[in-house]
């Protein structure tokens, strides 16, 4: 969709990329230290100082203690942490559970893997289905993906949601969790609830962020895995020979952003741009979802089209300028609602000229 956008010069809102200006101190902090003596190999699980500010903003932020020598890897983007921990646990033949609509990276890993992916659909307002979630078990199942803050749709779990959870995998002490939190620091109605908090699932449970989405830097591809000793100890082996380890003047920027910036703006900013695009488009014909977190907005064009969507976010792109990213190819069935999904991590002038035409149609 980004290649459509800019063949036909339309406004992209369809890929999950900031396009305003990086923030001034990252710029200054990168600007000095490439000039320092920091452009080889760092240790392979990561750069010793990054780990240890991770680890304190992880005991701010949730109270979890986080051994950076046992318990941390940083990764290439969440991308390289989350194949890292499919490829490391899941054999030919195992299953793992993936809740559709889903991000698109996880089933690959699984099949990379030799294993199964078994696509359990949300609720149709994104909100899980345990029902459904706990009838996809089997014994063969080896892990759950727990993708929340929720790319595509921006719903967020609740306190419930990981009681059910819970509830269902204490019966099944085997499954290992994947929950990918690369919108932890982006939430609206509710602050996040991380897997660093859940007492009953943290000792079988790998966490994968990113901060290309926390602090803006996509291009960076820097993320970082949590995990217990047992399965971090397992996944540095496949790390080990993936990447060896991630590059160093990303990771020396990063570490010394962290001492000054401040996470709780990450999702006043956000909100901001939600409420802004969110009140632009109530004079469209476009439906909006719930938004709760992340930087997606999804919205029904049923009162406009009846076309499938990806015929329409194609249509948009080329007849009407703006592109989006049509919900079904999240899915493993191409489930088509009539749903598009559209990113508003954009400038206010991106989205004053993006709404603009979107309230034209
Ligand atoms: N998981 C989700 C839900 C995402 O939206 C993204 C970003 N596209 C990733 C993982 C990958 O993150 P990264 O860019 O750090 O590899
Ligand atoms: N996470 C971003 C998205 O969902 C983009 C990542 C990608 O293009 N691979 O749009």
């Amino acid at each position: 969709m980004s290649q459509l956008a800019n063949q036909h010069g339309a406004i992209n809102l369809s890929q999950g990329f900031p396009n305003f200006p990086e923030d001034e101190r990252l710029l200054q902090i990168s600007e000095r230290i490439i000039r320092e003596n920091i452009h080889q190999y760092t240790p392979m699980a990561g750069l010793p100082s990054l780990l240890n500010k991770i680890a304190n903003q992880t005991l701010k932020q949730y109270g979890r203690k986080v051994n950076t020598l046992t318990e941390m890897l940083i990764t290439a983007g969440a991308t390289q942490g989350v194949f890292t921990a499919i490829n490391t646990f899941v054999n030919p033949n195992d299953e793992v559970i993936i809740l559709d609509p889903s991000y698109d990276s996880y089933e690959p890993s699984v099949l990379v893997a030799g294993g199964k992916p078994v696509r359990v659909s949300l609720n149709l307002d994104y909100t899980p289905n345990f029902n459904t979630i706990e009838a996809a078990i089997t014994p063969k199942t080896k892990m759950i993906v727990v993708n929340n803050p929720h790319n595509p749709t921006g719903r967020i779990w609740t306190e419930s949601d990981f009681e059910a959870l819970e509830t269902i995998l204490e019966k099944h002490p085997e499954i290992i969790v994947l929950g990918d939190e690369v919108y932890e620091y982006i939430t609206f109605t509710q602050p996040h609830i991380s897997f660093n908090t859940r007492e009953k699932l943290k000792h079988r449970t790998i966490i994968a962020s990113s901060f290309g989405k926390s602090l803006h830097v996509t291009g960076w591809k820097v993320g970082y895995l949590i995990a217990p000793e047992n399965l971090m100890y397992e996944m540095k082996k496949v790390h080990q020979f993936l990447v060896f380890s991630v590059n160093s003047f990303s990771q020396h920027a990063i570490a010394e952003y962290l001492d000054v910036v401040d996470f709780s703006e990450i999702s006043k900013m956000y909100q901001q741009k939600r409420d802004l695009f969110q009140s632009l488009l109530k004079n469209s014909r476009f439906e909006l979802m719930p938004c709760d977190g992340t930087y997606f907005q999804v919205v029904n064009y049923n009162a406009i089209s009846k076309e499938n969507d990806v015929d329409f976010a194609k249509k948009l792109i080329t007849e009407y300028g703006v592109a989006a990213i049509p919900i079904s190819v999240f899915y493993e069935d191409a489930t088509d609602k009539h749903m598009l999904r559209f990113c508003f991590a954009k400038t206010d002038e991106t989205l004053l000229a993006a709404a603009e035409k979107l309230c034209g149609i």
